[in-house]
């Protein structure tokens, strides 16, 4: 088993175009969770192609548990369901919210076009979360020009995710509530290929 915290120091050597694992370790791994998945880490992240968090966390097989959507909002039953299974089978002990730089779903919720069919929908999911990045920005005095609220937005976008979560899977807020369950707000920087954790 594998933490959050072990993943971030792997990332390092990711971001810093480090060696990966020897694929003998790989294959390893796969061996030892044919039987069976017992990961610590369930992530929920982008559908981005530049964002998949077994490469920029160097995590093996059996590792980590990912659910991927665009904007990485949770909202539809297969997904809460994807969380019930990881929380309440798998026991995970994080559960991880991670945001990306330049997200193309935010992108296209700050840009507010016509999106058709369920674009339209996945928009309106992450709109609240485009709101109060104005407003905040505008709070702290800060210009409000496109790149500072799509940024701000990514952010407020993963706060938004964690607190859905809770709200929408009781479960999850008792366990995180008997610190049982550890909820991490991230963030991945495209440019220098690092993880963080948001405050
Ligand atoms: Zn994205």
């Amino acid at each position: 088993m594998v933490s959050f915290e072990e993943l971030l120091k792997r990332n390092e050597k990711y971001a810093g175009g480090e060696g990966c694992f020897d694929l003998k370790e790989v294959k390893a791994a796969r061996e030892e969770t044919v039987k069976g998945q017992h990961p610590e880490v369930c992530i929920i992240a982008c559908s981005d192609s530049r964002v998949a968090p077994e490469t920029l966390l160097l995590a093996k097989p059996g590792e980590i548990f990912t659910i991927r959507t665009a904007g990485n909002v949770v909202d539809g039953e297969e997904t809460l369901a994807t969380i019930e299974y990881a929380v309440e089978h798998l026991k995970v002990k994080e559960l991880v919210v991670m945001g990306h730089m330049s997200c193309g779903a935010v992108t296209a919720t700050v840009e507010g076009g016509n999106e058709e069919g369920h674009l339209k929908y996945l928009m309106e999911k992450i709109k609240p979360a485009v709101d109060e990045a104005r407003n905040a920005l505008e709070r702290e005095g800060k210009e409000l020009n496109k790149e500072n609220i799509l940024e701000r937005a990514i952010r407020i976008n993963v706060m938004n995710v964690i607190n859905e979560i809770q709200t929408r899977i009781p479960k999850v807020k008792e366990l995180a509530d008997k610190g049982e369950l550890k909820l991490i707000p991230a963030y991945y920087n495209l440019e220098t290929g690092k993880v963080i954790i948001l405050e």
